[in-house]
């Protein structure tokens, strides 16, 4: 059964609701809608170094390849359909730069972000992250 945009949003919330945030107080949540249909979340995770911090869109990325169900080849990549991302205290929350360097890995069709009226917001990623530099420039 196919995932609207809102439930995907809806997982992203549920997942900030997780973020270790002391340093910030700016919970964010992602959530990865996979080929396989399969949705994987993550939660922002600070750091008191602050540098080490990690978003909750790489977070989600880590599990998605950590918790993948059945031992793969080294070089295979999952593809991200769609990449729901909600910031508890933001909307819209944007990935920032790294975090689409890290989607695009992963062929990420589309990211969604809440509008200000809170009602999904489709981007391509080609608009977010034009140029990418990807596997496919190796
Ligand atoms: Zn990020």
């Amino acid at each position: 059964m196919a995932v609207s945009d809102a439930e995907l949003l809806d997982h992203a919330r549920a997942a900030a609701h997780s973020a270790y945030a002391p340093y910030s107080d700016f919970p964010v949540g992602a959530a990865l809608l996979l080929e396989d249909g399969r949705i994987v979340t993550g939660c922002n995770v600070e750091n008191a170094s602050y540098g080490l911090t990690i978003c909750a869109e790489r977070t989600a990325a880590g599990r998605m390849i950590a918790e993948r169900e059945e031992a793969r080849t080294a070089g295979e990549r999952p593809r991200i359909i769609a990449a729901a991302v909600v910031g508890l205290k933001a909307a819209p929350c944007h990935p920032c730069g790294a975090c689409r360097q890290v989607l695009g890995e992963f062929s990420c069709d589309r990211v969604i972000v809440e509008g200000s009226s809170g009602d999904p917001v489709s981007i391509s990623f080609t608009d977010l992250l034009p140029h990418a530099f990807g596997p496919d420039a190796l």
